[in-house]
């Protein structure tokens, strides 16, 4: 084969290689792209991330490169650029202004190879499970720009640090900045380091710090109250601490004591990852990691956070040296986090001036409401003292300072900007056009979501062999901002296409991790949708002959819990984690394609008390004695691949058409109390009975062509799915969302069977 591939065709106008359009994916990475088939001229380079090959005309590049220059020479201030944005949806300059050079700020650097150049790595990169091709792989311009103004100044900082502010300017002015001589040989330096991999020896005996951390325990932070403004509130305070807010402490602090917002190497899921000069200081000359967990206090309070701080030499960027250091500061991260005491930021209590804390370094001050207090203790997490009074539905209660901050950050007004922006994200991508916002719905409580709930809890699986798979600063970055970007914007449009009134309540979207509460079945609706996409986004698309073949790289399980609209909040919340962690493990141990969904109604006859594993073990499965040995059986067929549920969702809606709930729950009953094999006779006793025969005849025909993926088969019979000796009731899993989900219109419907008997 790489014989042929060598070969230009006849005519000389295209290589015998399959590639993925960069900017298709680009546009809308969660649809397939159309394969393209290499000119021997274009530009060819590999994902850092999912190792998809992606190509681009060369000319095209020059387009985008020049956009961002231009840009570039025309703009003093970088911080667009800076503000990590991934320009999903957004390609295009008549729904963004700088559409170009945003564009142009993701391309991959240095220029790649042509695709005639690289053919033997584009071969080579198309076996299934190849490994990654140094060569081919490419980080973006902007991570370029950015991490070579960190390093300028982390390794030269005490020398430059007079007339700084002019060279920032330079160097972010250009690709080749125009500097003196000096300069310029550090520059050199710098970007060889960046781009060699090798540390010159203009830079060896040169160190710099290291600082790294985040906030810790978050879901504990989340779960002291039920209350949904603080929490949500509490997020927000988390989300600023990782972004807006921090850089503008940074910016506080300045130069001249060692601090720059091209000092974050990256932010997100929970890690900052900061390159200091060595004399970096806080604001009284503490150490930066005090100053920043000082930070962290501040703002919180009560959020717990852990950061340390090393110095290392230049060869610390480089691999292999990059990946060690990152796993030893990880390892001193958790040191801190065991030895640091339960912090509270201490302050006079009754101090009526936010500026020190709350709206502390906050771009957007928050406005403050309520009268102080000194009695009892906060109405909201129940154990810390009371210092402020805030209104709620059913009048004023007290807060401690932990819970007013929050309540403040996730207060209505501030809520209602947060859903606009969700909106806005979601719409490019969706099609909707730009001008028609809706006038989105704020939830006050969880009440106004509807009568039921459901809190979901999703998280990527297999992250942490990617992360150590990322052995340099830049491809770290990059890896942060991609998956942070892809799990948002998924859960974002499938929200939005499912709540077009926006009366969701997305709590956290940070780096891989998911939680937010909808109204139940829209929620169970928007899950495996958020879970294709992110896949899709995500995927390897292997370069080929004759098209190109996608390979799952991370995928995202969920866990949903569903209850009443007044139910106690953290028991959902308790349930919903469970919940994830069960359907991660369902991923972790089968051997199917995609994520994963689990799933509890918790009504009132639940007799569940956390501990899934154990519940279902004890109260949902029972033996029998078989011809072969034991047979167990299971009340109970979750967890399901996300295509599979999807599947489930759909034969509940559209059985619902034919027959009502009590036909189920007979089905359930006899799998309850009957052996295997009666029951089966009795549930087709049940279902053929002469009254109902023809509408059960449509279910049944239904159940025969549901496919699930996961090994569970149906053998033929109505109550039992079987995996070797072990037999499930999907019944149960039917009558659990009986009354969630709606009947699927009978048009819909129609066009689904009509499908579905073509495909057979
Ligand atoms: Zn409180
Ligand atoms: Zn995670």
């Amino acid at each position: 084969m790489k014989e042929v591939g060598c070969q230009r065709k006849a005519g000389g106008e295209t290589l015998d290689v399959y590639v993925t359009p960069w900017l298709e994916w680009l546009r809308n990475p969660f649809q397939r792209p159309n394969a393209r088939r290499c000119r021997p001229e274009d530009l060819v380079w590999q994902d850092p991330v999912t190792g998809t090959c992606f190509g681009i005309e060369s000319h095209v590049y020059d387009t985008y490169l020049k956009a961002v220059r231009n840009w570039l020479q025309t703009h003093d201030d970088p911080g667009l650029l800076l503000s990590r944005r991934f320009p999903f949806g957004t390609t295009d300059p008549a729904i963004l202004r700088d559409a170009q050079a945003l564009v142009g700020i993701a391309l991959p650097y240095p220029q790649p190879m042509t695709a005639q150049e690289a053919i033997d790595q584009l071969h080579a990169a198309s076996e299934a499970g190849a490994s990654m091709q140094g060569p081919l792989l490419r980080t973006r311009l902007g991570d370029f720009l950015h991490l070579r103004v960190t390093l300028f100044f982390a390794l030269f900082q005490p020398e430059v640090n007079d007339r700084w502010p002019e060279l920032r300017r330079l160097l972010w002015s250009d690709l080749n900045p125009p500097l003196a001589v000096e300069d310029s040989e550090r520059l050199s330096a710098v970007e060889a380091l960046l781009l060699t991999g090798q540390a010159p020896a203009e830079l060896r005996g040169r160190r710099f710090l290291f600082v790294k951390g985040g906030a810790v325990r978050i879901k504990q932070y989340y779960l002291e109250t039920a209350d949904i403004q603080i929490i949500r509130g509490g997020s927000r305070l988390l989300d600023e601490l990782n972004g807006s807010r921090l850089l503008r402490w940074i910016e506080n602090l300045g130069p001249e004591r060692g601090w720059i917002p091209e000092s974050v190497v990256y932010s997100g899921g929970g890690r900052t990852l900061l390159a200091l000069p060595v004399g970096a200081r806080g604001i009284d000359g503490e150490p930066p990691e005090l100053a920043i967990e000082s930070l962290y206090g501040r703002v919180t309070i009560t959020a717990e956070c852990a950061f340390i701080a090393e110095q290392a030499p230049a060869e610390a960027w480089t691999d292999p040296h990059f990946s060690e250091w990152m796993s030893y500061l990880e390892t001193r991260i958790v040191e801190r986090q065991m030895s640091r005491p339960p912090f509270f930021y201490g302050e006079p209590d009754d101090t009526p001036d936010l500026s020190h804390t709350l709206n502390h370094c906050n771009p957007t001050p928050y406005q403050l409401f309520g009268g102080p207090t000194r009695s009892g203790s906060c109405a909201f997490c129940h154990f810390r003292p009371a210092v402020r009074r805030i209104p709620r539905a059913d009048g004023d209660k007290p807060a401690c300072r932990s819970c007013y901050h929050r309540a403040m950050a996730g207060s209505s007004r501030v809520k209602r900007e947060h859903q606009l922006q969700i909106w806005n994200e979601a719409a490019p991508l969706l099609g909707l056009a730009m001008d028609r916002a809706p006038n989105p719905k704020v939830p006050e409580s969880l009440v106004d979501l509807g009568d039921r709930i459901a809190v979901v809890y999703g998280d990527a699986n297999n992250l942490g062999h990617y992360v150590q798979n990322m052995n340099t600063p830049a491809k770290l970055r990059y890896f942060s901002d991609l998956v942070d970007h892809v799990t948002r914007t998924a859960a974002c449009t499938a929200l939005v296409e499912q709540i077009p009134d926006l009366n969701f309540e997305m709590i956290a979207m940070a780096g891989d991790d998911l939680f937010f509460v909808a109204p139940a079945g829209n929620a169970l609706d928007a899950v495996p949708t958020i879970i294709e996409r992110f896949e899709r986004a995500l995927c390897r698309y292997r370069p080929g002959t004759t098209s190109v073949q996608h390979e799952e790289t991370m995928s995202l399980s969920v866990g949903v819990a569903v209850g009443a609209n007044d139910q106690a909040f953290l028991r959902l919340q308790m349930t919903a984690d469970e919940l994830l962690k069960s359907a991660k493990s369902a991923k972790k141990n089968g051997s199917f394609e995609g994520g994963t969904v689990d799933f509890l109604h918790l009504k009132s006859s639940v007799p569940y008390a956390g501990r899934l594993t154990d519940y279902r073990l004890r109260q949902r499965s029972a033996q029998e004695p078989g011809e072969g040995g034991t047979i167990f059986k299971h009340l109970y067929a979750r967890p399901y691949t996300a295509s599979d549920f999807q599947k489930l969702l759909d034969f509940i809606r559209d059985i619902k058409r034919f027959t009502s709930s009590a036909w189920i729950r007979q089905l359930c009953q006899a799998a309850e109390t009957m052996s295997i094999s009666a029951g089966d006779l009795y549930a087709a006793y049940l279902t053929f009975r002469d009254s109902v025969r023809e509408q059960r005849a449509e279910v049944v025909r239904r159940l025969n062509s549901l496919y699930l993926i996961q090994g569970k088969k149906q053998r033929g019979k109505i109550l039992w799915w079987s995996e070797g000796e072990h037999h499930y009731s999907l019944w149960h899993d039917v009558l659990e969302l009986w009354d969630v989900l709606g009947a699927a219109s009978s048009q819909e419907t129609t066009e689904v069977s009509t499908a579905t008997e073509v495909a057979q």
